[in-house]
């Protein structure tokens, strides 16, 4: 057995629901407290426990993540009109992602985990590609509107001091009608999502590459386009030359098809549509949602890791019927190395950092040589040799674990 270790500053934990909760105390037990001290402050984000504070409990985590850099989050249910039901909740809180996420104003980049024995459904993709999603405004903050006849839709922009600054035309409807959809950005957060890639692109030493639509629209999209080239130029062109990687930017089509022919290893930053569908692509290529992590990058240096995946219901449910479930706790083991990594590098602990390193590398090892959960088996090239349950997968890693960190 190895000297136990300790991590210097703390490191803010959230706890979830359901099968990934009971996979989060399995990884603490088994794969961290073991070999390693790390100083924690405990936020339970269980649904019960959002019930029971009203939800302060999840604004109070990301306050604390704001006080000390790096959290670490497990998944949670987002309640819908069931879930009131199933728990009996005062309301349908809303999604805690989205509340911390509001709080820390950052950008998510999901990054799929990589083993030799699974192939990318793209076959030159051999590395990752992370997608950094700008989760703000355009669609998914709009003001749509079903045209019922013929009828004139306008655009109009009146300033704070009543004058109208501008008034345009979307459409004369003139036979019948037809729908119209106004939608919004803010200079503010295209240029915190710009802060946030270019830090994300040298956090993970790889070129950034952005894509938009800016010769149709030369005003809307053109702004991203300009306001990530004047962040790059302004803070970030020296720091990429030092650490040897570039800013590309192209039309998104272009993009598109570039990345489809790379080998992968790129940080592609999405507009808000884009991203959600990309990632969901880029996700479902490399083959399983529980090897897709995810992190929270706020242009102020704050880390959030997560899962990309949600609670795995189905399996929660048949463990507690007391059957066996074959849930892969990948996902939720990287974020919890995310966030040990990072602290270590924040702090300057060396040890922590390599132990970070060396659970990774256990893991991914581990379902190298053959033993996994059914979801990576169904897709694995050479076959499985061990299909393993939620528990005797984490007994795996502990082993060659074990072997390596001495
Ligand atoms: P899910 O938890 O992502 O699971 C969907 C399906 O994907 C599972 O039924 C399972 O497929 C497979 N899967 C996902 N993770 C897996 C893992 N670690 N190991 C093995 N298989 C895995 O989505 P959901 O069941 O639709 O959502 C459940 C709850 O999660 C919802 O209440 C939702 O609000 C919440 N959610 C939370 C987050 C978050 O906190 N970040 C994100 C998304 C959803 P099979 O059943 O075929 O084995
Ligand atoms: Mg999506």
């Amino acid at each position: 057995m190895a000297k136990k270790i300790s991590t210097r500053n703390v490191i803010v934990e959230m706890d979830g629901d359901e099968m990934t909760r009971i996979m989060w105390a399995m990884i603490k037990k088994k794969l961290l407290a073991t070999y390693v001290d790390i100083r924690t402050e405990y936020y339970d984000l269980g649904l019960k426990k959002r019930d029971e504070t009203d939800d302060k409990i999840t604004l109070e985590a990301a306050e604390a993540i704001k006080k000390h850099g790096v959290g670490v989050k497990c998944a949670t249910i987002t309640p819908d009109k069931n879930r009131v039901k199933e728990y009996n909740l005062k309301q349908e809180w809303k999604s805690p992602n989205a509340t911390i996420r509001a709080q820390l104003d950052g950008t998510v980049f999901r990054k799929p985990i990589l083993v030799n024995n699974i192939k990318p459904g793209v076959r030159s993709w051999n590395k990752p590609i992370i997608v950094g999603r700008h989760a703000y405004g355009d669609v998914y903050k709009n003001t749509e509107f079903k045209v019922p006849g013929p009828g004139k839709a306008e655009l109009v922009y009146t300033d704070d001091a009543g004058c109208e600054l501008f008034r345009g035309t979307i459409q004369e409807f003139n036979k019948g009608g037809g729908i119209i959809q106004g939608i919004h950005n803010t200079d503010s957060s295209i240029r915190s999502f710009a802060k946030s890639c270019m830090e994300y692109a040298l956090d993970q030493k790889v070129d950034l590459w952005f894509g938009a639509k800016d010769t149709i629209s030369k005003t809307y999209d053109g702004t991203f386009r300009d306001i990530f080239a004047e962040t790059f130029e302004k803070e970030y062109r020296d720091k990429f030359k030092k650490a040897g990687i570039q800013f590309n930017f192209t039309l998104i089509d272009d993009t598109v098809a570039r990345i489809m022919k790379s080998e992968g290893g790129m940080l592609w930053a999405c507009k808000n549509y884009d991203g959600d569908v990309m990632s969901d692509m880029v996700a479902s290529a490399f083959g399983s949602l529980a090897m897709m992590t995810s992190v929270l990058v706020s242009p102020n240096g704050w880390f959030e890791y997560e899962a990309a995946h949600g609670t795995v219901q189905k399996h929660y449910y048949k463990h507690l019927k007391g059957e066996k479930t074959s849930s892969n706790c990948m996902a939720t083991l990287f974020a919890w190395t995310g966030a040990l990594r990072k602290r270590g590098e924040l702090d300057g602990t060396g040890q922590v950092v390599s132990f970070a390193d060396a659970v990774e590398k256990a893991a991914l090892d581990t379902v190298e040589k053959g033993a996994m959960t059914g979801d990576l088996a169904k897709l694995a090239d050479p076959q499985a040799k061990k299909i393993c349950s939620t528990e005797e997968f984490i007994d795996e890693i502990v082993k060659t674990l074990d072997a390596i960190w001495k």
